[in-house]
C-alpha cells in the first residue's frame, strides 16, 4: 500500500514538472499592461438621472480581437490582443432609462448610444448590440491590454497606452476610440406611425433611404448569390418560444453594400433605422450588420410564399432574443456622416465606327487621358459634396471646350458648313429639365440650357432666341467662327458622302442621392434645315429621375426620339421592376437594333448601378465612383457596366 502511494506521488511529481516546463498558455499571453486614463465614465442622455460610473466596482471581463485599419479602401493588419476591462452592457445597467419616445414606441430597441472619448470624437453603438447579443460583453472599456504574441513568429504588435473602447465584433477597427469619458444614450429620431394589430400585414416593396431619401424599392431581394439557412430558435423576450423553424435569407450586408462608403467615420457613426409597415423599428449600426468578425450575418428573408406575413423581413442572427426581428420591412433608412453616401460619375464621348484598326495609338491615349481628366473633374466635385448638376454641367463644360468631341468646340458641320448645337440638361430630383437647339453662338451650350431650367419658365429654347436668352444670363457669346475645326471641316467634306454622328455626355449621383443628366452635341454631320436631334429632347437623347435612373445618349437621334431612349430607359425601371442595366440593354441591344438605330447610353441608378451598352463598334466612355472604381473604356471588347 506504501509503496504504491510513493509510485503515485512519483508520477504526479513528473506530471506536473512537465506542465511548468511546457505550459498550456495556447494564446502565448504575454505580460499585461495597464492603460493609462480615466476609470470613470458620465452616462447622460436619455437616463433619468446623469451619472458617473466607477469602473472599479464593476465585474472585469476579457475578450481577444485582431485589429485592423483601413488604408485606401484596402484593410490592413495591425496586431492581435487580450484586452481586459468594463463591459458596457454592466456599465448600463447601473442607470435607469428616460426614452423620450416612451408614450409612443415603448420597446428599447430604437436606442443606440455615442460614446464620446476627450478628445471630443465619437462611436456609436446600438442597445441591441450591447443587450441583445447570443455571446454578451463583447463591448468593453479596456483598462489594460496584452498582446497575442505569435509562437513562431514573436511579432511584438504596438502596445496601446491609454484606456480605450473595444468592439470584441468588429472586423476593421474602427470604434476603438482612446480615452472614453462618457455615454449618450439616444432613442432614434424617426417617426413612424404605429399601427397596432395590422392584419394581414403586408409590404409590397422595400424602400432602402440614405438619411431619409429614397435610393431604391424593392419588390425582388437581388440576387446576391449569398443566400444561406439558420438554423435556430427563435425567442422574444417577452413572449418566449416563438418557434425553431429554420431561416433562409441573404444577407443584409450584401443588399447594404451599393448604399455607403467604407470608411473610418462611417464605421464609427452610421446606423441603420429599419422599420415594419406597422411602424415597429430598431437602431443598428452599420458596424453591426456590415462589419462583423463573428459572421453573425444578419438575413433578409424574402417571405412571398407564405400568405399574409408580408414580403421582407429581417432577421438578426446574432441576437439572443428576437426582439429586433423586423416583419413587413418597409424602409431601411442608413443615417450616414457626411462623406458616407455613395457617389458615382459616367461620362460619354460619343458611340460610332471606333475600331482599334482605325484608331492610332496616340489618339488612343489621348482619348483615354481626356475621358480620365473628364471623370475626374466630375469626381473632386462630388467627392466635395457637391450637387450631381454641377458636377454633370462642369465636365461636359470641359468636353465642350475640348476640340476633341463632337459638342462645343469641336462640333461637327452642317451641310451648309456651320455649327449648330443641342444640349440639355435634367435634375432627377424634381424633374426640372433645360435645354437649347441649333444655337450657334453659345460658347458652352450646357450651362445655356442649365439656365433656361433655373432661370427661364420654358424647357426648351431654339435658336436665336435662346441665344438672346444666354447673353442676359451672363453666359459667353462667341463668334459662329470659334467652332470652325479643320478635322470637322475635312469630316464634313467626307460625309458629304457617308454620315457620322458623336456626341458628349454626362450622368452623376451625388452624396445627396439626387440623380442628373446632362448631354451635349453639334449633332450630325451634314445635317440640314434646321435639324435638330435627340439630344435636346427631354426623355430621348437626356433624362433623369432619382425614381429609376439618369441616361445620356448618343446615336442616330431621329432613333432616339422615335424611340424615347432616355425615358424608355426610366418607364421600364419604374413599370416593370428592371434593373438599369437590363432596362439599357433591352432599349440599346434590342429596341433600337431592330429598328436599325445605332448608338448608345451611359446610365446610372441612384444606388450607384453603372449601365454603358451600345450596339457600335465602340464608345467613348468612363466613369468613377466613391467606392473607388474607375475605368476608362472605348472598344466592344471592354467593359459596359459596374454593378454592385
Ligand atoms: N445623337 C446626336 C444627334 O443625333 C448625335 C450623336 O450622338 O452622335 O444629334
Amino acid at each position: 500500500m506504501n509503496k504504491l502511494l510513493l509510485q503515485f506521488f512519483a508520477l504526479m511529481m513528473t506530471v506536473s514538472a512537465s506542465l511548468t516546463a511546457q505550459t498550456n498558455d495556447f494564446y502565448d499571453d504575454a505580460p499585461t499592461n495597464p492603460l493609462k486614463g480615466s476609470k470613470k465614465i458620465i452616462v447622460t442622455g436619455e437616463v433619468a438621472k446623469e451619472m458617473t460610473i466607477d469602473l472599479n466596482k464593476l465585474p472585469l471581463h476579457s475578450i481577444m480581437v485582431k485589429e485592423t485599419t483601413l488604408t485606401d479602401s484596402a484593410v490592413s493588419f495591425i496586431g492581435a490582443y487580450r484586452y481586459d476591462g468594463y463591459s458596457l452592457y454592466d456599465i448600463l445597467d447601473k442607470i435607469v432609462l428616460k426614452k423620450k419616445n416612451e408614450a409612443e414606441f415603448p420597446p428599447i430597441i430604437d436606442l443606440y448610444v455615442e460614446v464620446t472619448n476627450e478628445a471630443g470624437e465619437s462611436v456609436t453603438f446600438s442597445w441591441g448590440e450591447i443587450y441583445y447579443p447570443v455571446n454578451r460583453h463583447r463591448i468593453l472599456i479596456a483598462t489594460s491590454v496584452a498582446r497575442i504574441v505569435p509562437s513562431k513568429s514573436k511579432d511584438l504588435w504596438p502596445l496601446p497606452q491609454q484606456t480605450r473602447v473595444v468592439a470584441g465584433n468588429d472586423l476593421i477597427t474602427a470604434r476603438n476610440i482612446s480615452n472614453p469619458v462618457r455615454i449618450t444614450v439616444r432613442s432614434l429620431d424617426s417617426k413612424y406611425e404605429i399601427k397596432k394589430n395590422m392584419s394581414p400585414m403586408f409590404s409590397e416593396a422595400m424602400r432602402i433611404c440614405v438619411n431619409g431619401k429614397q435610393r431604391s424599392s424593392l419588390t425582388e431581394l437581388p440576387q446576391t448569390g449569398g443566400e444561406m439557412t439558420y438554423r435556430t430558435v427563435f425567442y422574444g423576450r417577452g413572449m418566449g418560444i416563438h418557434g425553431t423553424t429554420p431561416f433562409t435569407g441573404i444577407m443584409l450586408s450584401d443588399l447594404l453594400s451599393g448604399y455607403y462608403t467604407l470608411s473610418p467615420e462611417v464605421l464609427q457613426k452610421g446606423i441603420a433605422v429599419i422599420a415594419g409597415v406597422d411602424g415597429y423599428r430598431a437602431a443598428f449600426t452599420l458596424s453591426e450588420l456590415v462589419n462583423r468578425n463573428d459572421q453573425e450575418e444578419m438575413l433578409v428573408i424574402d417571405r412571398k410564399d407564405e400568405q399574409g406575413s408580408g414580403r421582407f423581413s429581417i432577421f438578426p442572427a446574432a441576437d439572443f432574443f428576437s426582439d429586433r426581428a423586423i416583419k413587413s420591412v418597409m424602409e431601411i433608412n442608413l443615417l450616414l456622416p457626411v462623406g458616407g453616401s455613395k457617389w458615382a460619375i459616367v461620362v460619354h464621348g460619343g458611340a460610332g465606327t471606333i475600331s482599334r484598326d482605325r484608331m492610332s495609338p496616340e489618339t488612343e491615349t489621348e482619348y483615354r487621358s481626356m475621358i480620365k481628366a473628364m471623370t475626374d473633374t466630375g469626381a473632386a466635385i462630388l467627392a466635395r459634396g457637391g450637387t450631381a448638376l454641377d458636377a454633370v454641367e462642369r465636365t461636359i463644360r470641359l468636353m465642350e471646350d475640348s476640340p476633341m468631341f463632337n459638342a462645343g468646340k469641336g462640333a461637327v458641320f452642317t451641310h451648309e458648313g456651320r455649327n449648330e448645337l443641342d444640349a440639355a440638361i435634367m435634375d432627377g430630383s424634381d424633374l426640372s429639365a433645360g435645354a437649347v437647339a441649333g444655337v450657334t453662338d453659345i460658347r458652352n451650350p450646357i450651362s445655356a440650357a442649365r439656365k433656361v431650367m433655373e432661370a427661364s419658365p420654358h424647357v426648351m429654347l431654339y435658336g436665336k432666341g435662346a441665344s438672346e436668352f444666354a447673353a442676359t444670363q451672363g453666359l459667353e457669346i462667341v463668334d459662329p467662327s470659334y467652332f470652325y475645326t479643320e478635322r470637322r471641316y475635312q469630316d464634313l467634306q467626307r460625309a458629304l458622302e457617308d454620315e457620322k454622328h458623336g456626341t458628349v455626355g454626362c450622368v452623376a449621383l451625388d452624396m445627396n442621392g439626387d440623380l442628373a443628366a446632362g448631354t451635349s452635341t453639334g449633332g450630325m454631320t451634314n445635317k440640314r434645315y434646321n435639324r435638330i436631334g435627340d439630344t435636346p429632347v427631354i426623355g430621348a437623347g437626356n433624362y433623369a429621375n432619382n425614381a429609376t435612373c439618369a441616361v445620356s445618349a448618343t446615336g442616330h437621334g431621329e432613333f432616339f426620339i422615335r424611340y424615347t431612349v432616355g425615358h424608355d430607359i426610366s418607364a421600364l425601371m419604374e413599370y416593370k421592376g428592371l434593373t438599369v442595366d437590363s432596362a439599357s440593354r433591352l432599349v440599346v441591344k434590342e429596341k433600337l437594333v431592330r429598328a436599325g438605330g445605332t448608338g448608345g447610353v451611359i446610365a446610372l441608378d441612384c444606388a450607384g448601378n453603372i449601365s454603358m451598352p451600345f450596339n457600335t463598334e465602340g464608345m467613348y466612355r468612363g466613369y468613377r465612383t466613391s467606392g473607388g472604381d474607375a475605368g476608362v473604356y472605348i472598344f466592344s471588347d471592354e467593359p459596359d457596366r459596374l454593378l454592385h
